[in-house]
């Protein structure tokens, strides 16, 4: 891997990003498969903010139709089928069972609910179920949806996905969405990005970006020290910190704001033992969602709360905890207690101030805001994992009578590193890494293929047996897996190794996964001595 050397007096690269998360990766990709020189700079590791957070979905946003937002719904529900073909490994099809019954309410502020209240005043804020169907039937027809099965009606007093609930959801729907992993889907696109030329710097906070004439000077520090950049054209895809970014790093005046909503999730034990999972309506209007996770776990979020402490301080309060586990205990048989988590997590959706009144109305559609008085600067605003890719292209057609050279789009269905396998061919992949790996298990062999695509093969190399993979770091993670990470997807730490690149965190000890901190470290030294380091 190279390491960004750029210094003033050098020429200048066309394009220098501010974030890795998923927005800013997917601008580095799409930009440097047109041709474009690009640097990124990310000031601590990949995706570890909003874009490690958030529900894991690929998805159209089936409540986004009560607000009205069929332009969002429509690209999202159209990308869906799109990703899941160009990152089979990372993503899949997903069933939601959605339980009905009459008391269900709309949250009070959505477009739906007034036009009802008006016309059918006798509903009372009920989603009566006919609006429901023919939401589900819309949510089918909007998106071009070829791989992915329709909606049906669910008898639950039948159906295996009854059987956890209370017995008073006799009826219901399912419909489909699709399943992403959201880390490993923004350092797949940061490595892709690398392969096509970028220049990716972890660990590297901007700390500031002037214009000099015809170009952006931006002073990085990092492990490195402080270093000078030049850009011809500066996106600013710092997700919640865009608009600190703007007026404090960038010092330009700017009324454009963000929105910080906090979402929160709660990791339980398996609760569930099908592969379906819940969308539950709540009486407050709100839905929350139980997903089978990690094999083991049931991931249960998320909450929408206005948040007004720094980003990176999100948490999930022990009332979020509550409210979650007392959410979803009003549809489980067996009652949910803040006994029953193992893990919680928590994210800042950074949401273009629109002025709505509740967070949970705020819109989810992005805003790209391009400032072009002088070399430009292209700030993100919103968004959701789902749309990145397009979001990605509409920030590349806003630059683009900066770069005429600039070749056109291209991003579409084109496969990430790993992903070159048909949608449904992961479980034949496992079984032909277990045949000639002979020393995986069935879990194994599924894992590292849900991780790492065709690319598992490249990380086991010539191992005949389990000694050959080095040291043993607990729950399968081995020593040729973590050089793997540290050579090819910019690991540092082991919080980057079991919170992001995988979720082995759930399942190692802490004393586990402080060994695997102390020999990072150590091996990251050892590659820096020998001038293998790659980035940060
Ligand atoms: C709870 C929750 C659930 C969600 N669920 C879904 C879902 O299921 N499906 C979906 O499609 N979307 C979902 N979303 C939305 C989606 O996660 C976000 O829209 C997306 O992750 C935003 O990505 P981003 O790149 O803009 O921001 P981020 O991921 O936050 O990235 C910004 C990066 O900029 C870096 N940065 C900031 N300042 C600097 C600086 N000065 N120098 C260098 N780096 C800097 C930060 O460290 C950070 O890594 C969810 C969001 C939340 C919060």
């Amino acid at each position: 891997m190279r390491v960004g050397h750029a210094r003033a007096g050098e020429d200048p690269v066309d394009l220098f990003i501010i974030g890795g998360g998923i927005n800013g990766c997917g601008i580095a990709r799409d930009a440097a498969g047109r041709g474009l020189s690009v640097t990124l700079a990310e000031m601590g590791d990949l995706a570890q903010a909003t874009s490690s957070a958030s529900t894991k979905l690929f998805h159209g946003g089936l409540r986004y139709l009560e607000y009205f937002e069929f332009r969002l719904v429509r690209e999202a529900l159209e990308e869906r089928e799109t990703l899941l073909v160009a990152m089979p490994h990372i993503s899949w099809p997903m069933r939601f069972v959605l339980p009905w019954q009459p008391e269900m309410r709309f949250a009070g502020d959505t477009p739906t609910a007034r036009l009802l209240g008006r016309l059918m005043p006798w509903t009372r804020g009920r989603r009566p179920a006919w609006l429901i169907r023919l939401a589900l039937e819309t949510y089918d027809r909007l998106g071009g949806r070829r791989i992915l099965p329709p909606a049906r009606p669910v008898d639950l007093t039948r159906d295996p996905a009854g059987a956890p609930l209370q017995p008073r959801f006799t009826r219901g729907w399912e419909y489909s969405d699709c399943w992403v992993e959201d880390s490993r889907l923004v350092v797949l696109n940061a490595r892709d990005a690398e392969n096509r030329g970028a220049t990716i710097l972890t660990r590297t906070r901007v700390v500031a970006a002037e214009r000099q004439g015809d170009v952006w000077h931006v002073t990085t520090e990092g492990t490195e020290g402080r270093r000078q950049h030049l850009a011809r054209a500066l996106v600013n895809a710092g997700g919640p910190w865009v608009a600190r970014i703007i007026r404090e790093t960038l010092s330009l005046p700017s009324t454009e704001g963000v929105r910080l909503v906090r979402g929160s999730h709660i990791v339980t034990r398996r609760l569930f033992d099908h592969d379906r999972c819940y969308f539950f309506q709540g009486k407050d209007g709100r839905i929350i969602f139980a997903i089978p996770y990690e094999t083991d776990f049931t991931l249960i979020g998320t909450t929408d709360q206005d948040h007004h402490g720094a980003p990176d301080e999100a948490r999930c309060t022990p009332e979020e905890q509550d409210y979650l586990c007392a959410f979803a205990s009003d549809y489980f048989r067996q009652p949910i207690t803040r006994a029953d988590i193992v893990w919680t997590y928590s994210g800042v959706r950074p949401l273009y101030d629109d002025g709505a009144q509740s967070a949970t109305a705020a819109t989810r559609d992005y805003v790209l805001s391009l400032d072009a008085k002088g070399p430009p600067l292209l700030s993100v605003f919103g968004g959701k994992i789902t749309t990145y890719r397009r979001l990605a292209e509409s920030a590349m057609a806003r630059l683009s009578p900066h770069f005429p050279q600039a070749r056109g789009a291209w991003s579409a269905r084109v496969a990430l590193p790993g992903g070159d396998f048909p949608w449904d061919g992961a479980p034949a992949l496992a079984e032909g890494l277990r045949r000639d790996f002979a020393f995986l298990d069935e879990r194994w062999a599924l894992r590292l293929v849900r991780a790492y695509g065709t690319d598992a093969r490249n990380l086991l190399g010539s191992a005949r047996n389990v000694l050959d993979l080095g040291r043993d770091f607990g729950a399968t993670l081995t020593e040729a897996e973590v050089r793997w990470l540290m050579r090819h997807e910019y690991a540092r730490r082991a919080e980057d190794v079991v919170w992001r690149r995988s979720k082995l965190g759930l399942r190692m000890t802490s004393d586990e996964i402080a060994a695997l901190d102390d020999w990072m470290r150590q091996a990251s030294g050892e590659d820096r001595a020998a001038g293998r380091a790659g980035t940060g």
